[in-house]
């Protein structure tokens, strides 16, 4: 490549600002493709004897076999290392195959994770049910806002601190900065799930994390595709690559790369009105006498350190409870006209879902209890609708208890 092109990717990857690095992120306008074409293709030509041979010694660069690594989901990975401000990424075929092989790669044979109780219910269950079998323990934080929790936590065979931020669906918003130095002074690296904020509300690498990952199957892909990344320092990437990843096989597809790249060329626009339509219903809800308590980041005890951790804006997810519990709840999820009922996250169309006998029904009783779920808790995942007809749909969903 020449010499001038490599100038403007290294340029563009870190000063241009989040709008322009979803159109240009990991590019250059020296690239033949203006757009991110699709290389539906498994072997690569591996050239002569000796390069065959450097190639799959890992002393040159470059591609080799689809499983491995693909002109289009690189595409991909340099557009998302951009975006997060990380130096490379690793594209996976969905959120939990990130996850599980970041805690392959650092955890096997012995090692021991700590996170909280505020995550996603697969995650949960990954490293509840799981990973013991595959020698891997995971301690649990009952009270995430509590550092000396984080530390008693933390175990001479601990591999690294995972945080999800903000959570799901209690959408709990961390100091991710304080966390990193929390885990640094025990030289541990920092893991921060960042699906529900993506890239546009929050760099989590810029504020300390030394990994992100992502399930890309929510606003990245708007709703069409399943993937996920892992974001962080080449060295790493490289090392999961010719490791776990090319052994276990956990790749995207190309067309899955592809569309991807094209969705996240208007993630920022998508990511704002999420936010908008969100805060919009949240206030709503808050004031409605049949919702008990709304989760959302402008609401509760937190929400002045929240605007403070997250100045750009908190996303589309939110929780609400209905007074009543269970019965109640179903009642209100039964009438809704709008919402789709549906499991995903952060589609143009608004979902609705009951957490704790579905996204987090893994959990038992007491777990959800600690988790902040209760029998009368809703999931909304706000769609970029018109706000008030969703407010209408909710107003005439709650009139029927
Ligand atoms: N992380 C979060 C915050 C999620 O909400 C989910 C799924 O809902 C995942 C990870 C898992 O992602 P995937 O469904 O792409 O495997």
């Amino acid at each position: 490549m020449p010499k001038k092109s490599k100038k403007i990717r290294k340029s563009a990857s870190v000063k241009l600002r989040p709008k322009t690095l979803e159109i240009h992120g990991g590019g250059s306008i020296a690239d033949i493709e203006i757009r991110p074409g699709l290389h539906r293709v498994i072997g690569f030509s591996l050239g002569s004897f000796e390069r065959a041979k450097r190639l799959f010694a890992g002393l040159e660069e470059g591609f080799i076999y689809t499983r491995v690594n693909n002109p289009t989901v690189d595409k991909l990975e340099k557009r998302l290392a951009a975006l997060e401000g990380a130096e490379a990424g690793l594209a996976a075929s969905s959120g939990m195959s990130a996850i599980e092989l970041l805690a392959l790669h650092f955890a096997h044979s012995g090692g021991h994770i700590v996170t909280s109780n505020r995550i996603y219910g697969g995650t949960f269950h990954l490293f509840r049910e799981r990973m013991p079998a595959l020698g891997i323990q995971t301690t649990f934080v009952e009270d995430p806002f509590d550092d000396k929790a984080w530390e008693a936590a933390i175990r001479p065979n601990t591999k690294f601190l995972f945080v999800e931020n903000p959570s799901n669906p209690t959408l709990d918003v961390f100091d991710i900065k304080h966390l990193a130095q929390l885990a640094h002074q025990h030289k541990l690296p920092l893991v921060v799930d960042n699906t529900l904020a993506t890239p546009i509300l929050l760099q989590p690498i810029k504020l300390g994390a030394d990994i992100v990952i992502h399930s890309l199957s929510k606003y990245m892909g708007d709703g069409e595709v399943i993937g996920g990344a892992i974001l962080g320092k080449k060295s790493l990437m490289d090392d999961m690559r010719a490791g776990w990843f090319r052994d276990t096989g956990p790749c995207i597809a190309p067309d899955n790369a592809a569309i991807l790249c094209y969705h996240i060329e208007s993630l920022f626009g998508r990511v704002k009105e999420h936010c908008r339509n969100a805060s919009v219903v949240a206030k709503f809800l808050s004031r409605h006498p049949k919702v008990a308590q709304v989760f959302y980041p402008e609401y509760g005890v937190r929400k002045t350190l929240n605007q403070r951790l997250m100045p750009q804006g908190f996303g589309g997810l939110m929780a609400f409870e209905v007074k009543g519990g269970e019965k109640k709840a179903k009642a209100v999820l039964e009438s809704l006209k709008l919402f789709w009922h549906a499991a995903n996250i952060g589609e143009a169309r608004s979902l609705v879902i009951h957490p704790a006998t579905t996204t987090h029904g893994q959990l038992t009783p007491p777990e959800l209890k600690k988790a902040g779920i209760s029998a009368g808790t809703l999931r909304l995942s706000i769609g970029r609708e018109d706000p008030q007809d969703l407010i209408d749909d909710l107003s005439q969903a709650l009139k029927k208890i």
